[in-house]
């Protein structure tokens, strides 16, 4: 069975072929600048691959690029269309109406777009590429929504409210929902396979820190808090989103600057985190060279960042009551081994021990442990891989 995983974004679409035999990637690409211009990049499995500008007006137009590309003589991987036996796609915000993954019927959309002022620039987009998809592929592929939101789900009410006035929620549906859930469900799902026990019986502490970072507490498999909220703003800060603040901050800044709601907004996710302290990049890599170069705002933004990583950690091991596990994930979780290793050296109070050298070596896509066998909890460098995870839910649905 093969199954098209789609990420639609307000201007960009990627997207996965798997084969689920074997769960091997059999293509991949990205639809950039939709509506813009347009550049499309397309790579095989077996290492064909082409680039190149293409317009693509809308959604659609970005549809019937991946079509072709995935019938092509000369870099496709399939002869027909039908080998496709579903699509699945990522959608960012569920609410309180999708607590798991579903497949898609006119009224899934129609819910889905309702969701759209609680994340508007995601779930306007995720609308356009489910109709987009139905438009090219037809309406007998059967296609799923997997939610970011869906994991988080779980989480008792105590820790998704916010202590403003009741009517707030009852209004506006203004909560904690966190994001990234597929990804930590992946890793926690992994995480317990490598350490070949039930994840019924862990507390796992997963950190996702890509350019956006979020980090969750689960216990025995079902998410107890996780760190974005509302929207992707909150929690810990990252490449240009500040995470959490004092709310007083926005308020203060916004007068003496004479800021409106949406420029405010602006400054508190494109212009702040790690950009914002360093004032050299919103990128990790470049952050961290700055600092090892000297810079001081450089190494600020990363003190800051290992610091409130570990003010996380530290917070859900006490919510957890003790943890088993922590992981890291994502761009930077997968590949900034110095952040990890500072991160664990201040949890040797909690009796956190690393290998030093083993941590160096897990970058660039690499899985394994990096604690010792004297610590006493384990910790893991985990690849993400959320496009697994929609694949395997989207068979599993239809296969229903
Ligand atoms: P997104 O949240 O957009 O999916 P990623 O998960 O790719 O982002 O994370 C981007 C961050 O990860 C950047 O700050 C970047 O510096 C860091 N990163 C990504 N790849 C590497 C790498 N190979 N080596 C070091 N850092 C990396």
């Amino acid at each position: 069975m093969k199954i098209l995983v789609i990420n639609a974004g307000s201007s960009s679409m990627k997207y996965q072929l798997i084969d689920m035999d074997d769960e091997s990637v059999i293509a991949k690409g990205n639809c950039e600048r939709i509506g813009v211009d347009g550049h499309f990049k397309h790579k095989t499995g077996d290492g064909r691959e082409y680039e190149t500008d293409v317009i693509m007006n809308n959604h659609t137009e970005a549809f019937i690029q991946i079509k072709n590309a995935l019938i092509d003589e000369k870099y496709g991987v399939i002869k027909n269309l039908s080998e496709v036996s579903a699509i699945g796609h990522r959608v960012v915000q569920g609410g309180s109406l999708f607590s798991e993954s579903t497949i898609v019927t006119e009224e899934v959309i129609k819910g889905i777009e309702s969701l759209i002022p609680l994340a508007p620039l995601h779930n306007a987009a995720h609308v356009q590429g489910i109709r987009a998809c139905i438009e090219v592929f037809g309406k007998d592929v059967p296609e799923v929504v997997v939610f970011d939101t869906a994991f988080h789900s779980t989480m008792p009410q105590k820790a998704f409210m916010y202590p403003v006035p009741y009517e707030y929620y009852e209004k506006y549906a203004v909560r904690r929902y966190g994001f990234h859930g597929t990804s930590h469900r992946y890793v926690s799902g992994r995480c317990a396979e490598l350490m070949g026990k039930n994840i019924e019986d862990l507390k796992i502490i997963t950190c996702h820190l890509g350019n956006g970072s979020s980090i969750t507490a689960i216990d025995g498999g079902k998410v107890i808090d996780t760190s974005m909220g509302l929207t992707p703003l909150d929690g810990i800060m990252m490449g240009t989103r500040t995470g959490s603040l004092d709310p007083s901050v926005v308020t203060f800044i916004a007068d003496k600057e004479k800021l409106s709601p949406s420029e405010m907004d602006t400054v508190l996710n494109k212009k702040s985190g790690l950009l914002g302290i360093s004032g050299v990049s919103s990128d990790d890599r470049d952050v961290s060279a700055a600092a090892a170069d000297g810079n001081k705002r450089a190494q600020l933004a990363i003190d800051m960042l290992e610091y409130e990583i570990l003010k996380y950690i530290g917070s859900y091991t006490a919510v957890l009551g003790g943890v088993d596990a922590i992981v890291f994930t994502a761009g930077i979780g997968e590949n900034q081994h110095s952040h990890r290793e500072k991160i664990c050296e201040a949890l040797a109070y909690a009796g956190v021990k690393i290998d030093v050298q083993k941590n160096k070596e897990l970058i660039h896509g690499a899985e394994g442990k990096i604690s010792t066998d004297e610590s006493s909890v384990e910790v893991f460098v985990i690849p993400t891989n959320e496009e697994l995870v929609i694949a395997r839910d989207t068979k599993a649905l239809v296969e229903k």
